[in-house]
């Protein structure tokens, strides 16, 4: 997508979408919220808000271990959560579906557990410079654990990757390639599916990230035919502190256990224990009942609203904004891939990226400023930050025309 000219507005009810969503009468000051910071968290849909409402109120109970009735309710709607991501994800079978904290216990999950099994001394981990530190820490410690080294895959200065040399980088030695499927810092849009199929050509594995992903391109992981996928449940109209690890059942069952306790073993002596089969394996503890069943609530949802009519409202929404921003005296946009999702990142000479973003905060919008976990992409870039607008379908134009008239007025103040 090049967003060089407005396309008229598609067919879209953004009005009636805004209703599904309380937060958004929210007033900051004297003025309406203009909410532009989705790539850190999204909004919450009501019908999310009702499902853990009603979960707390109705069916509160543990999982798997009870014999009672609540317990048992509890059971069934925590396993159909399951059943509901897997349908969302495209995956084979529920049980490759493991929930997590969120992607950065997903990838954490992956280069512990399969990553310590699996990497010797001299193999490769192959990343992009454009991935989010949640990508790169994780497969650093198991690089200093085992011996495996790091390697990069570079980017244009308009933020795609370059791809030309990719044969040449993905030596025998490449065990795994992890790669983001949009980068939240630029919005740029991977080839993810070229991306798998060249590594596995090489005989890698392939991570995906797909924590900007899921909820701006449409996702099936079979035929992306990645090894796993990882994503966050807040970044798509659920809550906090769930998100999802899917995984190949087959590479998945080789894997040793990443937390261990309670829930995920067979039989535990003092001398020994043997562990369950998928998922229970990866999920010690009690797990985040109200999380998995308030995400299978948003990605319900969110499958109504329809992502491919959600991706070409914010498409919308990018193009539109790329002109507004554009049009600011002083102002840069950083990251101007072809390929792009409805992020909006850029620097204005001589002003700070904390101070435009405060200074839109005194008029009601809300915007990141700052290195958005990405300091190897800004240090590539040859920037300390950028100030961020991210677009979710909820957005309008209107809000649009109010970020740019008030960098219009940033740039006013800073002459
Ligand atoms: N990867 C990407 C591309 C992200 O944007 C984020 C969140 N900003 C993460 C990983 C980590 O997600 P979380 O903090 O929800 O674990």
């Amino acid at each position: 997508m090049n967003p060089t000219s407005a396309t008229a507005q598609p067919a879209f009810d953004v009005e009636r979408v805004r209703e599904d969503f309380p937060i958004l009468d929210t007033r900051v000051g004297a003025h309406p919220l203009v909410y532009l910071d989705n790539a850190a968290t999204s909004q919450k849909p009501q019908v999310v808000i009702d499902a853990l409402t009603h979960y707390y109120a109705a069916r509160n109970a543990n999982i798997h271990r009870g014999v009672h009735y609540l317990s048992g309710a509890a059971t069934d709607a925590y396993d159909q959560a399951r059943v509901t991501v897997a349908k969302f994800l495209g995956a084979a079978e529920p049980r490759e579906c493991l929930f997590v904290r969120g992607a950065t216990e997903a990838i954490n999950l992956v280069a512990a557990t399969w990553g310590r099994k699996n990497l010797r001394a001299g193999d490769e981990i192959l990343l992009t410079e454009m991935e989010h530190h949640a990508n790169i820490v994780p497969w650093q410690l198991v690089a200093e654990a085992t011996g495996a080294v790091i390697k990069v895959i570079p980017i244009t200065d308009r933020g795609e990757l370059i791809l030309d040399n990719l044969d040449e980088l993905l030596t025998p030695r490449v065990k795994m390639l992890a790669v983001t499927q949009v980068s939240n810092a630029l919005g740029t849009v991977n080839p993810v599916a070229e991306l798998v199929r060249r590594a596995h050509a090489a005989g890698a594995k392939v991570l995906v990230d797909g924590a900007q992903g899921a909820p701006h391109v449409p996702v099936d992981v079979c035929a992306l035919d990645c090894d796993f996928y990882a994503f966050s449940g807040h970044k798509i109209f659920g809550p906090t502190g769930i998100g999802i690890l899917y995984g190949k059942a087959a590479l998945l069952e080789t894997l040793p256990p990443y937390q261990s306790g309670g829930d995920m073993i067979e039989r535990v002596t003092f001398a020994k224990s043997t562990f369950r089969g998928l998922p229970e394996r990866f999920e010690a503890g009690t797990p985040h009942i109200s999380g998995a069943i308030g995400l299978a609530a948003a990605l319900q949802y969110f499958a109504k609203i329809g992502p491919e009519a959600a991706a070409a409202h914010e498409r919308d929404l990018l193009v539109y904004a790329s002109e507004q921003v554009r049009a600011v005296p002083g102002i840069r946009i950083v990251g101007e891939a072809a390929e792009k999702v409805g992020v909006l990142s850029f620097v204005m000479d001589d002003v700070h990226p904390h101070d435009i973003g405060t200074i839109l905060d005194n008029e009601g919008i809300a915007i990141r400023a700052g290195h958005h976990c990405c300091q190897p992409l800004m240090r590539r870039l040859g920037v300390a930050g950028t100030a961020r607008a991210s677009f979710a379908f909820y957005n309008t134009r209107a809000e649009v025309d109010r970020l740019a008239a008030a960098l219009h007025k940033v740039k006013k103040m800073f002459g």
